[in-house]
């Protein structure tokens, strides 16, 4: 093992900063020892601070309608395809009623970027959770929106933002993204999101088109920098109906290493074992728990909406009931040791980090 790749991983386990150029020995020096030793470490630091214990999000996909046009993503805007879809308030509070009698206490509302959606809709249905289930945390990922709008949906309650960044490469987001969306307006809205207060969580595709090893190691320096609550990472997965539809997945051993290098970062961090995971691999989420991730996040959408959410080929759980998923998500948890649990699973405040220490 060269003399950079052993700098960087003790400085990892030590949860100091890296360089660029130590993120890249590590991402360079990817085997199967090197996931082995970074997992056991992960493992070890996560299970100071959460145990064996595995957060639930309840993911309500509920409109697949979408204004950009994203190269990657099945429900962009040129997919003429996509059976498009947009569930009604009544609907998604049915999916957050069955939920919280399933034990879930996050509601993560995601969809496209739909103008359906206004700020007045949407604050509605926030409210209307937030009054329904106070003992719940709402997660809302409806992406780019003005700071104003963030604000009123965090006036009406909604605390957590997921909002991948997909890649902290400007070139590289040119590449991913048509000429209408922008790199710099999507790193505002991330330090809008930030700024108003919400938990925030970032992330980025593994193996996406054009992705370099500097290119990944750009995206750990952001998130070194930026210090998000919950960061998001998966495999990308091409989507027959895509201009990326002959490019190669991301890998489940690239994702595996980066979780545990993510987890080392950051010991605290909210890390879900995302269901693209669970897509290229049978027991990817399992995996990716063992890796340092700490949460799941089963579908809580209708069964009969749920294949048109169709980010990429061949998605997983799109049949089964939420109570089946709630339960098969539970028995391969505890097939490795460790419990899904009735809980909000709010990020550790840096108050509690020291006190903890
Ligand atoms: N519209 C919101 C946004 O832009 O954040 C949320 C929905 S968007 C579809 C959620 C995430 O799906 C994206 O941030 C992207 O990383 C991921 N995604 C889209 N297409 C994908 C693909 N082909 N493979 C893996 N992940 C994909």
């Amino acid at each position: 093992m060269n003399t950079i790749l052993t700098n960087s991983i003790n400085k990892l386990i030590r949860h100091e900063l890296l360089t660029h150029g130590e993120f890249v020995a590590l991402l360079q020096g990817n085997s199967e020892d090197l996931r082995k030793t970074l997992a056991y470490e992960a493992d070890q630091v996560r299970r100071k601070y959460f145990g064996n214990r595995v957060y639930i999000r309840g993911l309500i996909e509920f409109t697949n309608y979408c204004k950009n046009d994203c190269l990657y993503c099945g429900i962009r805007y040129s997919n003429s395809n996509a059976e498009r879809y947009r569930l009604t308030e009544d609907e998604i509070l049915l999916c957050c009623e069955q939920g919280h009698a399933l034990g879930f206490r996050t509601f993560v509302l995601q969809g496209g970027e739909d103008p359906y959606f206004t700020d007045e809709r949407m604050t509605k249905i926030v409210a209307k959770i937030h009054h329904l289930y106070p003992d719940c945390a709402i997660t809302l990922s409806l992406g780019e929106r003005s700071k104003e709008s963030y604000q009123a949906l965090y006036e009406a309650g909604a605390e957590r933002y997921l909002l991948r960044h997909e890649t902290a490469t400007k070139a590289h987001y040119d590449q991913l993204h048509p000429s209408s969306m922008s790199f710099e307006h999507r790193m505002q809205c991330l330090q809008d999101l930030k700024d108003i207060g919400y938990q925030v969580g970032c992330g980025f595709m593994v193996g996406s088109p054009f992705q370099t090893i500097e290119m990944l190691a750009n995206d750990l320096l952001f998130i070194q920098e930026f210090r998000p609550h919950m960061v998001g990472i998966g495999p990308f997965i091409s989507h027959t109906d895509t201009p990326f539809r002959e490019n190669k997945n991301g890998t489940l051993e690239d994702t595996l290493l980066l979780l545990s290098i993510l987890r080392l970062m950051q010991p605290t961090l909210l890390l879900p074992a995302t269901t693209a995971l669970g897509t290229i691999a049978f027991n990817g989420r399992e995996q990716g728990i063992l890796a340092g991730a700490n949460v799941v996040m089963p579908n809580l959408s209708p069964v009969s909406v749920r294949k048109q959410y169709s980010l990429y080929d061949n998605k997983i759980c799109t049949g089964e009931e939420s109570a089946q998923c709630i339960n098969c998500l539970a028995g391969r948890m505890n097939g490795i040791d460790y419990e899904i649990v009735v809980d909000r699973g709010d990020a550790i405040s840096s108050n509690c980090i020291s006190l903890c220490d």
